[in-house]
Parts: C-alpha cells; sequence; structure tokens
C-alpha cells in the first residue's frame, strides 16, 4: 500500500500516517518525490485495509502496491533514480561505461588496462579482487591487495572503482574501497548477503542470477533496499541457456521490462553473456539501443595472458571502436 499525501501536507500529518502504520505493527517508508511525498507501507503480512488511511488530513490516495517488491517499484516511486557518484559520474542519467579486467592480477596489469580505458573514454573501472569461480583450482582474486591497487589506480586515473565481494567478510572490505560493490550473478540470492549490502553506504550494482526470473531479481534488489541501501543498479548479464555458441543468452527484453517495473537503472554486461570476444561489441551495441543506462565490458591489454575470462575480454584496439561505435548512437546525449 502507498498512501499518497497531499502537496500542502504538513510534516504532523506526515507523522500521524507514519505512527498509525507503526500502530498497526506494520513498517513505514516516506518516499519523497518531486511535489508530493507518499509513505510506503512495508512487513504487511496481509494487504491493508485502504479506509484506514483515506480519511486522515493530508492524505489524497491509498494505492495498493500490486506487486511482491514495493520499494523497487514504479507504483512507489515514480522519477527514474539516478545515483550520483563521485567526479560528477551519474548512473540512471545519460550513460556510463564500466571496463577493465575480469580481475585484478597485478599493479602493472590493473594500470595499464585503466589507463587505455580511460582514454576511450570510460569512467568507471571494472576487476575483481574477489572472484568467484566456478572451480575451486581457478584463480581466485588477490583479495585486499587488489582493492589496494584498485585504490592507487583511482588515484592516478580519477576512474571509479566497481569491484564485487563475494561474502560479508568481502563486502567490510570492499565497502571501504569501491565507489560500488558488485553483487555477482551466484550470489543474487544470498540473502544474508543482500541484508547486508543492504546496510552499507555505497551503491550496489546486482547482477541477475544465471537461473532468476525478473521478479525474483526485483526481490533480491528489494532485499537490499529494504535495509536502508536505496542505491541498487541492475545489471542484465545473460542467463543459462541452450546453445553452446555462447556462454549464456542474454536477455535484452529486461531492459524495458526493468524500467516499466522498477526506478532502479539498468546496466549491461555482454561479456558474461558472450563468453567469447568477437560476440561482446553487437551484443553492447544491441544493449545501448535497448535503452540501457550503461554497459560493463571485460577489456584487456594481453587478454591471452589473463588469469581469468581472457576469452571474453576485449582487445585495446576492439574496445577503442566499440566505444566509437556507442558514441556514434548517442545514448542520452552521451559524448
Ligand atoms: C564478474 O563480473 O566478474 C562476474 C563474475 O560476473 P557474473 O557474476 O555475472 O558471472
Ligand atoms: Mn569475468
Amino acid at each position: 500500500m502507498l498512501i499518497v499525501m497531499d502537496k500542502d501536507a504538513t510534516q504532523e500529518m506526515i507523522q500521524e500516517v507514519v505512527a498509525k502504520i507503526e500502530a498497526l505493527g506494520y513498517a513505514a517508508q516516506p518516499i519523497p518525490g518531486g511535489e508530493r511525498v507518499a509513505i510506503g507501507i512495508l512487513r504487511n503480512p496481509r494487504p491493508v485495509d485502504p479506509a484506514l488511511f483515506v480519511d486522515m488530513p493530508g492524505v489524497i490516495q491509498a494505492i495498493p502496491v500490486s506487486k511482491p517488491y514495493k520499494l523497487v517499484s514504479r507504483e512507489m516511486k515514480r522519477e527514474d533514480t539516478v545515483i550520483h557518484l563521485a567526479n560528477d559520474v551519474v548512473i540512471g542519467r545519460g550513460f556510463v561505461v564500466m571496463a577493465g579486467p575480469c580481475a585484478i592480477e597485478s599493479e602493472e596489469q590493473a594500470l595499464t588496462i585503466a589507463r587505455l580505458v580511460k582514454a576511450e573514454g570510460a569512467q568507471i573501472f571494472r576487476g575483481g579482487a574477489y572472484k568467484p569461480r566456478t572451480s575451486p583450482y581457478s584463480y581466485q582474486g588477490m583479495g585486499e591487495t587488489g582493492l589496494k591497487i584498485l585504490d592507487k589506480m583511482r588515484r592516478e586515473t580519477g576512474l571509479l572503482i566497481v569491484t564485487e565481494a563475494v561474502d560479508h567478510d568481502s563486502l567490510k572490505q570492499v565497502a571501504e574501497y569501491a565507489d560500488i560493490v558488485q553483487i555477482g550473478a551466484r550470489n543474487m540470492q544470498n540473502y544474508t548477503l543482500l541484508r547486508h549490502a543492504g546496510k552499507i553506504d555505497k551503491p550496489i550494482l546486482l547482477k541477475r542470477g544465471m537461473y532468476a526470473t525478473l521478479d525474483e531479481w526485483l526481490m533480491a534488489a528489494e532485499y537490499v533496499m529494504s535495509e536502508g541501501n536505496s542505491q541498487v543498479i541492475m545489471c542484465e548479464r545473460g542467463v543459462r541457456a541452450i546453445g553452446g555458441h555462447a556462454r549464456n543468452l542474454l536477455d535484452l527484453a529486461t531492459i524495458p521490462a526493468v524500467r516499466r517495473e522498477s526506478h532502479l537503472p539498468i546496466v549491461v554486461d555482454p561479456s558474461h553473456a558472450a563468453g567469447r570476444r568477437d560476440l561482446v561489441p553487437p551484443l553492447a551495441r544491441a544493449a545501448v539501443a535497448a535503452g540501457a543506462d550503461g554497459l560493463l565490458i571485460e577489456v584487456h591489454h594481453e587478454p591471452d595472458k589473463a588469469l581469468s575470462d581472457g576469452a571474453q575480454s576485449l582487445y585495446p584496439n576492439q574496445f577503442a571502436e566499440l566505444m566509437k561505435e556507442i558514441r556514434t548512437l548517442n545514448p542520452g546525449g552521451w559524448h
């Protein structure tokens, strides 16, 4: 249920509604809008009777929210969420490119790739210090040393950092260094981790789980938001499918679908969807055309020597070419 307040409603009227919601044993979440405040009712096990609220002073409407997710839904918040980061980087308005290697391998590797993606116009550097690998024998990342390298990279290049937290311990560390904390596909339904991510003061890049429906993915975002962190960026990275010609099936329908259901920004990772570099640029262009707010792309200066995901990492010249093509498409007036 969403209680919509009159634009002239006083602070006392809003407080009265909040108090009534809490007296019923539910949680109240005031949502400031452009013109008026709305108050979301959360943690109600059953639908709430609108009659309880419609006659209260300052209330103009009580709208039942039909979806299981509340805070992430457009019903609750009509305007797009725009996330403002350091260095004037904005997600949810215009367009943003996050690029870099799958994993941080050394300071030299990170800085080399950071400089080249920055030269082409990327604003955020990606790279895992903690890697959730399918095999325990694969490269697991550099851990905190990798985070320190990322920090140095940011100081030297001005690029912001998106990097993954794989569990509660790494989340605490990653939150200290990163500008955006990534929750990977394999952890999209790790509800404990999602709750912890909801308590930190950093935006969360939430990858879609490889078998997740749109509703399950939005419910994962709801977990984060329900703990107080409203800065969630959805990231489509493909789902498991038959085929074999690509690592995953990139589901671009989620771009308009997420936009319809939610106010949260959505970016696309064509690299993990493709699994091979020749498929990445066409999928990236398609994501731009379908209205994504940004891209997350793996790039390596020596993909053949990469310790993880080399086959899907673009060569520097391919990345440069792709950036030119994206500019031609001019997403959100990006230049
Ligand atoms: C990644 O971006 O490095 C990654 C592991 O992606 P995903 O969680 O989408 O597999
Ligand atoms: Mn990868």
